[in-house]
């Protein structure tokens, strides 16, 4: 079994992560498990700081090293929050606090100009100085929803509209989530490449 450290304190993250990889000869570790502290996001792109996230696991613990970072971008707002998604409404802010910026910015936003994406990046790093890091992206496309709608998911999933499935990303059953979504396609794309 090739040991890989997850750069994230996510144990949901780990969950799916360990249980995509089964069958693969991998077993991934939480950072936890090796007290990896967590380091400054000072990437400008999803790229940059899941690369830093990967860099510093794999540093402290010698280990290969997976991280992913992801947010929604928003073409009305120029594709804001993007890599600022988590703290939108300030520093302190919770999904309810985001959730609510969000709907008072696109306060006059027409539905035909409330096209938004989740955008995941998922890197994977041999070692530490690794030149050519394994990147594995994925993108889910929908719309910003006017009132919050369905109790799943996490952060802006109550506003986020899937034309597909003609219901907010909350509304989806976890499972349903889990094979469409931007962290679902880029982890396809990584276990692809690492069972290469
Ligand atoms: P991180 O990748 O865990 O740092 O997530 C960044 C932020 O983007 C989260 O805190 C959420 O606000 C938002 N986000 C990323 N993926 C999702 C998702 O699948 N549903 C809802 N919000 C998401």
């Amino acid at each position: 079994m090739k040991r890989i450290v997850l750069a994230s304190g996510n144990p949901g993250k780990l969950r799916e992560i360990g249980k995509l990889l089964t069958g693969l000869d991998y077993e991934v570790l939480p950072q936890s498990e090796f007290d990896v502290s967590e380091v400054e996001e000072t990437g400008l792109s999803f790229v940059e700081n899941a690369i830093i996230k990967a860099r510093h696991a794999a540093e402290v613990t010698g280990l290969p090293a997976l991280s992913d970072d992801s947010g929604i971008e928003i073409d009305a707002l120029n594709g804001a929050p993007g890599i600022y998604s988590a703290r939108y409404a300030g520093p302190d802010c919770n999904d309810q606090d985001n959730n609510d910026k969000l709907l008072t910015e696109l306060k006059h936003v027409p539905d035909t100009q409330r096209s938004a994406r989740y955008q995941c990046v998922i890197v994977y790093m041999r070692h530490a100085a690794d030149p050519m890091p394994l990147i594995c992206t994925g993108s889910w496309e929908g719309r910003i929803l006017h009132a919050p709608r369905g109790e799943h998911g996490f952060g802006y999933d109550p506003l986020f509209y899937v034309p597909t499935h003609d219901c907010a990303s909350a509304e989806l059953p976890p499972e349903v989530k889990n094979q469409i979504s931007h962290r679902a396609q880029a982890l396809r794309k990584l276990v692809e490449s690492l069972s290469q």
